[in-house]
């Protein structure tokens, strides 16, 4: 096992990860920016070390001050948590260089999903069902034009580096098309120096509805179930919940089995989510994410199973430690990710937190590195906590989580804990019946 792990990353995914750390004994490097000196994960960690000034560009994604943190402080392996350095394959490939372990699966699969057109063509191979649409990139707006009738309208143009909903772009007839390829390209080119694109098929009304698998990179893997990520603003989550309402227990087992045999047939290692849309009881793959999620806790919430710690195992080389006929799912869970944003404008809210009390009881999970005092840097993600409820049937986990966000207390900034009491108030969130559009249309006045 590992003696020292550093943690690349800040906020509540720090902190989630020096958790599992502690739990097994093993000690922690927090690392962090001018800006977050203060921060908690760098007060609970075992040792820390700042890595540059406030621009993530400079800190949080600065390979050679991490190297060297690694270095100074004599760490044997780095988690990345999510976003930053947690998809790229170059930070993986250096840090096996120095005989430093990465806890997550090796660079070729890391890039391999995060080409989405490489990452497609793989999914079919391994015998997953993907979105109809163009075979690979798209080379010039004739092609485009002839792909997009063949599929039929309505289309998506997608950026293969895509991200965060970027470079994404809907085209409704053969009239929007060109416009539609122009803006995607002109926006992935500027969002990630790359501007292949690809066309599928635009899917109505589906949900989003993800596997999370996880890899021994031995060919061994372990399905644990779905989340549901319908519930969107902009392509970005705002609601998860594990399981999802729409599917049976065969439907589950059936997607979960394909999800893991294929896994297990890439020799993937670690944590991983295959993303699907689901739509008339048909699955299709959009992307998969060589990462832990944010929405993590919701599976770990009905399983039981701590994923960190899954992860450091298998990057350890203990293996899993379960296999599929010990994994069972165990009531309901949602996560609500509490932003600091006007509940209605969605505008950041940066700034000092005057109070704060967070939820508890059973039942009640709360992830966040915030406190009362701390003042959010304008630097990074809006996204300071998020709260999880469990409980024996979805019905509970409603109850309890318009019970734990009743006392939820976090003033002298603008969150999005409002927003999620108005959306327990709604019959369709309450019987579990929304799509990917629901929440926009929600938004938008349409409900
Ligand atoms: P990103 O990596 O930018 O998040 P994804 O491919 O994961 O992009 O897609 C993000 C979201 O966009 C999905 O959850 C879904 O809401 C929507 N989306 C993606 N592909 C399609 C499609 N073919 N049809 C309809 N909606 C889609």
């Amino acid at each position: 096992m590992f003696e020292k792990i550093l943690i690349a990353n800040r906020g509540e995914i720090a902190l989630r990860v020096l958790r599992a750390c502690k739990e097994l004994g093993i000690s922690t490097v927090a690392v962090h920016s001018t800006a977050d000196a203060d921060a908690m994960h760098v007060r609970l960690a075992d040792e820390s070390v700042c890595v540059g000034p406030p621009p993530a560009r400079d800190s949080y994604l600065n390979i050679p001050s991490l190297l060297s943190a690694c270095e100074i402080t004599g760490a044997d392996a780095v988690h990345p948590g999510y976003g930053f350095l947690s998809e790229n394959a170059r930070f993986a490939e250096i840090l096996r260089a120095h005989n430093i372990t990465f806890i997550g699966p090796t660079p070729e699969h890391i890039r391999t999903m995060g080409d989405k057109i490489e990452a497609k063509r793989t999914a079919a191979r391994l015998g997953l069902p993907v979105v109809p649409g163009s075979e690979g990139a798209v080379r010039g707006d004739e092609e485009a034009r002839r792909i997009a009738g063949d599929i039929g309208y309505p289309v998506l143009v997608k950026a293969a580096a895509g991200g965060g909903g970027r470079g994404m772009k809907v085209a409704r007839t053969p009239d929007d098309l060109e416009s539609a390829l122009s803006t995607a390209r002109a926006e992935a080119k500027a969002a990630f120096g790359d501007d292949a694109l690809y066309i599928e098929k635009y899917l109505d009304r589906p949900r989003h509805i993800e596997i999370q698998v996880m890899g021994d990179g031995k060919g061994k893997a372990v399905h644990l179930g779905e989340r549901d990520c319908s519930l969107q603003r902009r392509h970005q989550k705002v609601w998860e919940e594990a399981l999802s309402p729409a599917l049976n227990a065969s439907e589950r087992k059936a997607i979960g089995e394909r999800a893991s045999a294929a896994i297990a047939e890439l020799g993937y290692a670690g944590a991983g989510t295959i993303e699907f849309l689901y739509e008339n009881n048909e699955f299709f793959f959009i992307e998969m994410n060589t990462r832990l999620q944010v929405e993590h806790p919701v599976t770990e919430m009905v399983t039981g199973i701590d994923l960190v710690n899954e992860q450091i195992r298998v990057a350890s080389g203990s293996g899993l430690s379960v296999t599929q006929d010990e994994i069972t799912f165990d009531g309901h869970a949602i996560e609500c990710r509490i932003n600091a944003e006007h509940p209605e404008t969605f505008r950041p809210s940066p700034g000092v937190i005057q109070h704060y009390h967070s939820p508890g009881g059973l039942g009640v999970r709360v992830d966040s590195a915030v406190f009362q005092g701390y003042r959010i840097p304008p630097y990074y993600d809006s996204l300071i906590g998020k709260l999880i409820v469990h409980g024996k049937t979805r019905t509970e986990c409603l109850m309890r989580l318009r019970r734990a966000l009743g006392e939820f207390v976090v003033d002298g900034i603008d969150t999005t804990i409002p927003l999620f009491s108005r959306l327990l108030d709604q019959a369709d969130i309450i019987n579990g019946d929304y799509d990917i559009h629901w929440l926009e249309e929600f938004l938008s006045g349409a409900e």
